[in-house]
């Protein structure tokens, strides 16, 4: 078997029939990272046990037991996310040394089902970013073009995945953070609706607007993982108590019939030629394929990127708080700890461990909500943001699922917009509104451009309806432009 690019489906099938162990599988990918990481800087650490739990998995199949769906698949995992005994520092200096004593929720369930953990992904620090270049472990390299940004804040995630240094990744999207990446890499990234996961254990950034998600190479692997991760779970209120279904079953290609919608506001020029085609001819696969396409209006997305930036700013601020240096975390040093002023304490400590977006982040946020500003900021985002919703909802009435760019251009040069935070932000204009309307959304690879960038497309479900947009994507999967072709690394 060509683990090189076999499909997570293949890999657990293969395992659990015995045609390859899954220790054989974990020490091929393990290989493959260690070789390529100093060249692409996408895991932060590698999991010591990770043969170890391979042979496990091996051991429990030799014995016949039931193994679970995702038997012995090597899975990278970003560094927000909880993972016992592992470091999960979310990017950040805050959390350098930082070993979880617990796994998060869907860390949880990946183990139950029977994954290997190779390691932690780089990413942005706390996941505010799109390029990953504002992470405390360096930038990560674009697997496909190493001068250029793998996206973010998912860097990590969607570089190892590309590069295939793992066989699936997990990742966070609050405002893009697996879309966008997976765009620029060449990879499947799907945020599900808001609630169908678990956010238990997962470094909260804003937390009415992070969810966790896969970032693999098949829209079927997607489907299989997502089904893992998702469900009610009681250590996190918001998830929702519906029945999981069974996308990875009951996926279809077929989208005859099928209403595709246009956003009118995101058709009027201004994108990247290579973004333009992607979309242009996604558009006309789907109608060649039975599909019909109809304009839909969400006239206040045009305000999306200003209100995430805002909620997200003000939620970041509050949950950022917990980060003092006094149980956990990084504390600055003190020649005679005892009579510091504890503000004093905070400031050095806080001054120290946090980079300079996630300051910028805490500052915007903090102003955000305080009196006599919060009316005019935090309050009247809120009502936006309620806008974009409805308008949404509205749309959906009109179409069954929404076809967008995902961003504005394909990965550009590391450095190019570092300077530049209101352009960065704006790379996140197709992807916020998702978020805030609490939508799932997701990317699939589709087109490449003239440097031979691959170009994701974004699809839009309604909420809870991840079905139809898994199909639609299944449908472009098989028309992708990015089929059979690799990243050379
Ligand atoms: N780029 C966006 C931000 O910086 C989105 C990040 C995310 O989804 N975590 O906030």
């Amino acid at each position: 078997m060509d683990l090189s690019q076999a499909s997570i489906v293949e890999i657990t099938e293969a395992v659990k029939t015995k045609k390859v162990s899954a220790k054989e599988v974990t020490t091929h990918f393990m290989k493959r990272a260690e070789t390529l990481n100093p060249k692409l800087n996408a895991y932060t650490s590698f999991n010591p046990n990770a043969a170890k739990d391979a042979e496990a998995i091996d051991a429990r199949i030799s014995k016949g037991e039931d193994v679970g769906v995702l038997a012995g698949v090597p899975f990278g995992i970003k560094e927000m996310f909880c993972t016992k005994g592992l470091v999960t520092n979310a990017g950040s200096k805050m959390l350098q040394n930082f070993v979880s004593p617990y796994d998060a929720t869907v860390i949880e369930r990946l183990k139950k089902a029977g994954i290997v953990i190779t390691g932690k992904l780089n990413q942005d620090e706390f996941a505010m970013g799109s390029s990953n270049e504002t992470s405390f472990y360096g930038n990560v390299k674009n697997p496909w073009n190493l001068e250029c940004v793998p996206g973010g804040s998912s860097g990590g995630s969607a570089a190892a995945q590309a590069a295939r240094m793992c066989a699936g990744t997990l990742g966070t999207d609050t405002g893009g953070s697996i879309r966008q990446p997976a765009s620029f890499c060449g990879i499947v990234g799907v945020k599900p609706t808001y609630g169908r996961v678990s956010r238990y254990g997962i470094v909260a950034y804003a937390s009415s607007l992070d969810q966790a998600g896969p970032m693999v190479s098949t829209v079927k692997d997607a489907a299989l993982t997502m089904e893992v991760i998702s469900g009610h779970d009681e250590r996190d209120a918001t998830t929702s108590q519906r029945k999981v279904p069974q996308w990875s079953k009951d996926l279809s290609a077929n989208v005859k019939g099928l209403k595709i919608g246009l956003i009118k506001e995101y058709m009027q020029g201004g994108l990247h030629a290579d973004v333009q085609k992607t979309v242009d001819q996604a558009v006309s696969t789907l109608k060649s394929m039975g599909a019909e396409i109809v304009e839909v209006s969400v006239p206040m997305s045009e305000f999306a990127v200003p209100v995430y930036y805002l909620v997200a700013a003000s939620e970041a601020s509050s949950n950022l708080a917990r980060y003092d240096g006094v149980k956990y975390g990084y504390r600055a040093e003190f020649k005679n700890l005892s009579s510091v002023d504890l503000a004093d304490f905070y400031g050095k400590t806080r001054g120290e461990g946090f980079g300079k977006e996630v300051k910028r982040r805490i500052m915007l946020g903090t102003y955000c909500l305080s009196s006599g500003y919060y009316d005019a900021y935090y309050n009247k985002a809120g009502q936006v943001r309620r806008m974009i919703m409805n308008q949404y909802k509205e749309a959906f009435t009109k179409c069954d699922v929404i076809l967008s760019p995902v961003t504005t251009s394909p990965a550009f040069k590391i450095g190019e917009r570092v300077a530049d935070p209101l352009t960065m932000y704006l790379n996140d204009i197709f992807t916020t509104s998702t978020n805030l309307a609490g939508l799932p959304g997701m990317s699939v690879p589709f087109g490449m451009s003239e440097d031979g960038l691959p170009v994701g497309v974004q699809l839009t479900g309604a909420h809870f309806d991840e079905q139809r947009m898994l199909n639609v994507a299944y449908a472009l999967e098989g028309a992708s432009m990015v089929k059979g072709k690799t990243p050379n690394v």
